[in-house]
C-alpha cells in the first residue's frame, strides 16, 4: 500500500500536490536544493539537494512508496535511477523535454502542431536561411530543450532579424525548432489525468491570456463553441492514450481557423489548471495523486465560472488578505517576490464569466 509520495522539485506545483496528498492521509518527502521551498513547508521530510544529485535521488527512493515530479526538466539518469518508483516513466519526460520529439509524437497521436522546421545543425541552419530569403514568413524560432515563459524564443519578423540571429548562433551546436508565427483567435489549455489502469478524466477547458508570455489569467469555461470543447475533449484523450500516460498532462492549445493546434505539453499539473482547486469537484492536484497512485478517478465537473488571476512578484499588492475579500487567495510560502516570479493566485468565483471578470478588474484597479 502506498503510504509516502516523493516529489522531485519544491516549488507551488510540488506544494499544491503535497497538500492534496495530505488531505488523502499520504506522507510527503521531497527533494529540492532550497532549503524550507513552499513543498518543504508543508512536507513531513525535505531532502535538500540538487535535482542532479544521484545519491540524493537514491535516499528519496528508499525514504517513498511512490515518486512523482512538478517539473519536466528532471535529468533523465535521475528518472532512470527512481524507474522502479515513477509509474509517470522517463519516456514521458524524454517526450516533454524537447520540443522535437513532442511534436512527433503529438503528429504521430494524429493530432495538429504549428508547421516547423527542424534546425538541429549548422547545416540545417544554412538551408533553413537560404529558403526564408525565397518566403519569409513571420517565425518565431524556440531552443528545442530548455525554455519555458517565451524564454528561449526569438521572434524573427524579416530576412535582416534570421541573419542577424543565424550569426549570433554560428555553429553553437543548440538544436531549434523554427515555428510559423500563427494568428490566433485564442490560447486556449486543457488538462488530462489517467491512472495505470487506464482510467482517464479531462478538466474542462480554459482560455488563456499572457501577459509578456507569462500567464496572466485562466477563464474557464472557455468562451468557445461546444464542437471546439468536445473536439478538445477527444484530443486529450487520444494523445493520453498515445503515450500511455500515467499521472497529469496539460495541453496548450492555440484556437485557429475554428481548429485546435497544440503548441506544446506539459506532463504535470499546470498553472492554468489552478481554477479547478475551487471550481471543480475534484482538484488538478488531488486528481494527479489519484492517477500517480492508480487510485480511481475523481469527477471533473465544474462547479462554478471561474477566473484564475496569477500574481506574480510585482503584483505585492495582490497578496494583501485583506483587501482580497471573499476571493480564494493561494500564496506558495515564497519569500523573495521578484519580478515575474510567481508568488500566488487568486480563483474568482461567480454566477458567469462576466461577473468574475468585473471583479478581477475591480482587484487589479484598486
Ligand atoms: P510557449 O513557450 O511555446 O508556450 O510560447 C509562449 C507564448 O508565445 C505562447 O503562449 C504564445 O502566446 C506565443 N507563441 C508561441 N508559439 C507561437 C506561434 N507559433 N505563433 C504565435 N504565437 C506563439
Amino acid at each position: 500500500m502506498i503510504q509516502t509520495i516523493g516529489i522531485l522539485g519544491g516549488g507551488q506545483l510540488g506544494r499544491m500536490m503535497a497538500l492534496a496528498a495530505r488531505e488523502m492521509g499520504y506522507n510527503i518527502v521531497v527533494l529540492d536544493p532550497t532549503p524550507n521551498c513552499p513543498c518543504g513547508q508543508v512536507a513531513d521530510k525535505q531532502i535538500v539537494a540538487d535535482f542532479d544529485d544521484i545519491e540524493a535521488a537514491r535516499e528519496l527512493l528508499e525514504s517513498c512508496d511512490v515518486i512523482t515530479y512538478e517539473f519536466e526538466n528532471v535529468n533523465l539518469k535521475v528518472a532512470e535511477a527512481l524507474a522502479s518508483k515513477l509509474p509517470q516513466t522517463s519516456r514521458l519526460l524524454e517526450v516533454t523535454q524537447n520540443r522535437i520529439i513532442e511534436k512527433t509524437e503529438i503528429n504521430k497521436a494524429g493530432l495538429k502542431t504549428v508547421h516547423y522546421k527542424v534546425i538541429a545543425s549548422q547545416a540545417e541552419m544554412d538551408l533553413f536561411v537560404e529558403n526564408y530569403q525565397k518566403n519569409s514568413v513571420k517565425t518565431v524560432i524556440k531552443t528545442a530543450i530548455g525554455g519555458y515563459d517565451g524564454k528561449g524564443q526569438y521572434v524573427i519578423n524579416n530576412v535582416a532579424e534570421l541573419k542577424a540571429f543565424a550569426t549570433e548562433n554560428y555553429n553553437t551546436g543548440i538544436e531549434y525548432v523554427a515555428e510559423e508565427f500563427i494568428k490566433f483567435e485564442k490560447e486556449l489549455s486543457v488538462i488530462v489525468c489517467r491512472n495505470s489502469n487506464g482510467e482517464m478524466a479531462v478538466f474542462p477547458m480554459a482560455e488563456n491570456i499572457h501577459r509578456n508570455q507569462i500567464l496572466f489569467e485562466s477563464i474557464v469555461p472557455a468562451r468557445v463553441s461546444h464542437y471546439i470543447e468536445e473536439k478538445a475533449i477527444s484530443l486529450a484523450k487520444q494523445l493520453a492514450q498515445h503515450i500511455n500516460l500515467v499521472g497529469t498532462l496539460a495541453i496548450e492549445l492555440f484556437l485557429c481557423n475554428d481548429e485546435l493546434v497544440v503548441n506544446e505539453l506539459a506532463p504535470r499539473p499546470h498553472n492554468s489548471g489552478h481554477y479547478t482547486i475551487n471550481a471543480c469537484t475534484t482538484s488538478q492536484f488531488e486528481q494527479h495523486i489519484r492517477a500517480v497512485c492508480n487510485l480511481s478517478l475523481g469527477d471533473t465537473k465544474l462547479s462554478s465560472p471561474c477566473v484564475m488571476v496569477n500574481i506574480l512578484g510585482e503584483d505585492k499588492y495582490l497578496m494583501n488578505r485583506e483587501k482580497i475579500g471573499k476571493h480564494k487567495l493561494h500564496l506558495y510560502g515564497k519569500t523573495e517576490a521578484k519580478n515575474g516570479r510567481k508568488m500566488g493566485h487568486i480563483n474568482v468565483l461567480g454566477e458567469t464569466i462576466g461577473e468574475c471578470l468585473k471583479e478581477v478588474e475591480n482587484l487589479i484597479l484598486h
